[in-house]
């Protein structure tokens, strides 16, 4: 086949390519930002600091997150807790937290070295900022509130899908507890404020998990 003839079987497999992907079921564009894209359960979205469903903070500033970001983007200093209104159940708290967005490279190491659960991922990813200060996002901004909503970067923006912000990092679920991956889909997370944890897609888990803790006996 000549170089026309090659020109042609490219021009062919565009063009159909180009046929399925607009009118036929894998369409890949939305109208965003009217329309938003169902994201995949385990999207590595913007970080939340949670809460306890009585409010009090799960961070207590161990700053194993920070020792675990290959990117070195968070910082975080505890203080103790003052003993007649401590902030968090532990001993200490997370007195200062920030998280450089510009170094992150949204791994969840973190959210994975976290002993308490505090800091997880959302499905949120609108994070444009017009200055560099503004992508270090602070305790105030990553904090969720006493209701277990987070802070949202769009608070009056009708566009803004405040319904990302309530699903929290899918993988840390799924491979709770000990990352074993028999228990995917175990709801092995304790709880937070305003916050269910159905159950995920595909839990089929339950038989493997009951030969595994034979094996273990
Ligand atoms: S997601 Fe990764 S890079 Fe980002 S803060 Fe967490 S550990 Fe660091
Ligand atoms: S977010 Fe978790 S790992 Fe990081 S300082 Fe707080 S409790 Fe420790």
């Amino acid at each position: 086949m000549g170089m026309i003839g090659e020109f042609i079987k490219g021009l062919r497999v565009t063009s159909r390519i180009g046929y399925e992907t607009v009118f036929k079921d894998g369409q890949l564009t939305t109208e965003y930002p009217k329309e938003f894209r169902e994201k995949p359960q385990r999207f590595h979205g913007r970080h939340v600091l949670n809460r306890y469903p009585d409010g009090t903070e799960k961070c207590i500033g161990c700053e194993l997150c920070a020792g675990a970001c290959p990117a070195h983007c968070i910082y975080v200093r505890g203080k103790d807790n003052p003993p007649d209104a401590p902030v968090s159940p532990g001993e200490r708290f997370g007195f200062v937290y920030d998280i450089n967005m510009l170094r992150c490279i949204f791994c969840g190491l973190c959210v994975e070295a976290c002993p308490t659960e505090a800091i997880t991922m959302t499905h949120l990813f609108e994070m444009s900022v017009t200055n560099r200060d503004d992508a270090i996002y602070t305790k105030n901004e990553l904090l969720v509130n006493e209701d277990g909503t987070p802070n949202h970067m769009f608070d009056e923006d009708p566009l803004a899908d405040f319904e990302e912000l309530k699903d929290g990092d899918g993988w840390m679920r799924a491979t709770a507890p000990g990352g074993r991956a028999a228990y995917e889909g175990v709801i092995a997370w304790t709880p937070a404020a305003g916050k269910e944890r159905p159950a995920e897609k595909g839990q089929t888990a339950e038989q493997d998990r009951t030969d595994e803790a034979e094996g273990e006996a």
